[in-house]
């Protein structure tokens, strides 16, 4: 039952096999055995979660179920539900319990999901291996001596520990790719402005992005339904008009062009990553496919392009944690200025600092046009590269990251090294580009490898059809960590 896709369990709930509050209870008891040594879950609920199961099992018995009606969605802590607490990971706000719902959860709950919990992640979704959670470092299911990548790293946990079904993550700079790749499964990064950020805490507003992590690209296309689409209460939401992103899974791959940056398989690859891959590509070849070399030359800009950029963001959206409005308010204090400092000082973790440092700086009066304004240019050039080498090519592929998984602490002390591990996910959010991770395989060390996907604007529909012929090919999406099981 816990490898089964949503669909089955659709299917399952619809015709009275399962109820939506076994399935929800065999999911609490899976984290109730597994979470203590995973630490993927900042906050389970079991009554909020069968209190809604309850809710779906009537909508089922009336005939008025949808696709996910009865199912148990696991969603990252950056998430706003109204009633449950939202920490983004942090101190700051590890007593906020959210008045309202983002848009993401209240499209989940209006499609009958039931919220089955809320997963760790990076403090403020800045970090690419969980570490820099106030509620501790999250366990690769695969090997607990690994990270499972971050910012999303406990829903990635979740998933591939058969916690949850599927859950949500949001991806900054690679924060839903990278930790898919690490964890073998599939998760997308749409296109920004597809998925809107009401209710989503705020990191790098130009740059975040909420998407599905899931097992499969089937699972991740009936969840992007339900997670996409028009809000007015987004200003950068897209107004176009509904997709069903499942329309072209069945598609042949017969004539795609896959497009391999040069530069995504030059120095820093490690070599058990480069060979899994290239026996992907050769899998879709077999399935039909085409593959040019391309070149995105400006790829070696994007690391100190976004780390000008999403610092400057964050340092502007965390401005809001003064320990008046809400969260965290230090205990004592001389005066209105100390309390400021000492709320900022005791609420924050040491990454979220150095981001508001940077930030700060970048944007100062003397420095701004040196840094924030020139790596602005700079962005322009890198999404460029993006439209020309789509005049070659339908889809790009490449590793979604440098390596497999690392061994917790093996970076938390080198925030260069561990900016590193992005090198390949942060040019698409800078280009706003959709991209997506499925598993293809494991590195020497028996640690999961993932292949990126990047589609031209709007192409989702497009990327979810190319991942899920290779999944139809192969069943490395349909593996699970032996100790889970
Ligand atoms: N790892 C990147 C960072 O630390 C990206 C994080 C994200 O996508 N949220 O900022």
């Amino acid at each position: 039952m816990i490898n089964n896709s949503l669909k089955q369990l659709a299917a399952a709930l619809a015709a009275k096999k399962t109820s939506s509050r076994e399935l929800t209870q065999t999911y609490l008891a899976r984290i109730e055995q597994l979470n203590p040594e995973l630490n993927a879950f900042i906050t389970v609920d079991a009554e909020k979660s069968l209190t809604q199961a309850d809710a779906a099992d009537k909508l089922l018995a009336a005939g008025r179920g949808e696709v996910l009606t009865g199912i148990p969605i696991a969603q990252k802590d950056i998430f706003c539900a109204q009633g449950w607490r939202t920490t983004c990971g942090s101190k700051m706000l590890g007593n906020f319990i959210a008045p309202y719902d983002a848009h993401v959860i209240q499209r989940f709950n209006e499609a009958g999901a039931v919220n089955l919990g809320k997963t760790n992640m990076d403090e403020f979704a800045m970090g690419s291996s969980n570490e820099t959670s106030y509620f501790g470092q999250v366990k690769n299911p695969w090997d607990k001596l690994a990270v499972p990548g971050g910012s999303s790293g406990g829903s990635a946990a979740a998933v591939a520990a058969r916690l949850c079904p599927a859950a949500t993550g949001t991806d900054t700079g690679g924060s839903i790719r990278q930790p898919a790749a690490l964890t073998g499964i599939t998760g997308i990064k749409p296109t920004y402005g597809v998925v809107s950020r009401y209710g989503m805490i705020a990191f790098a507003s130009s740059l975040d992005q909420g998407g599905p992590m899931a097992k499969s690209a089937e699972d991740c296309a009936l969840l992007l339904n339900t997670m996409a689409g028009f809000d007015t209460r987004d200003s950068t939401s897209l107004d176009r008009p509904v997709e069903d992103y499942a329309r072209d899974l069945a598609q042949p791959l017969a004539g795609l062009k896959i497009g391999l940056p040069k530069e995504y398989f030059a120095a820093g690859l490690a070599p058990d990553v480069a060979q899994t891959i290239e026996a992907a590509i050769a899998e879709y070849k077999k399935l039909g496919a085409q593959v040019v070399e391309i070149s995105l030359p400006n790829t070696q800009l994007s690391i100190p392009v976004y780390y000008v950029l999403a610092p400057a963001e964050a340092s502007s959206n965390l401005a809001r944690y003064d320990g008046v409005r809400y969260g965290y308010r230090a205990p004592e204090y001389k005066d209105l200025t100390d309390m400021y400092q000492k709320t900022r000082a005791q609420g924050f973790g040491a990454e979220v600092k150095r981001r508001i440092l940077i930030g700060t700086y970048v944007l100062s009066a003397g420095y701004y046009d040196a840094y924030y304004l020139k790596a602005q240019k700079l962005r322009r050039l890198i999404a460029q590269d993006f439209t020309d080498a789509f005049k070659q090519c339908d889809v790009i592929m490449g590793p979604t990251t440098p390596t497999t998984a690392f061994n917790l602490g093996e970076k938390s002390n080198d925030p260069v090294s561990m900016y590193l591990s992005d090198i390949y996910t942060i040019a698409v959010n800078l280009a706003g580009l959709p991209g997506m991770s499925i598993p293809v395989g494991f590195g020497a060390n028996k640690r999961p490898v993932g292949l990126q996907i990047i589609g031209n604007y709007f192409s989702e529909a497009k990327m979810l059809n190319v991942a899920h012929q290779y999944q139809l090919a192969t069943d490395w999406h349909q593996r699970m960590p032996d100790a889970i099981a």
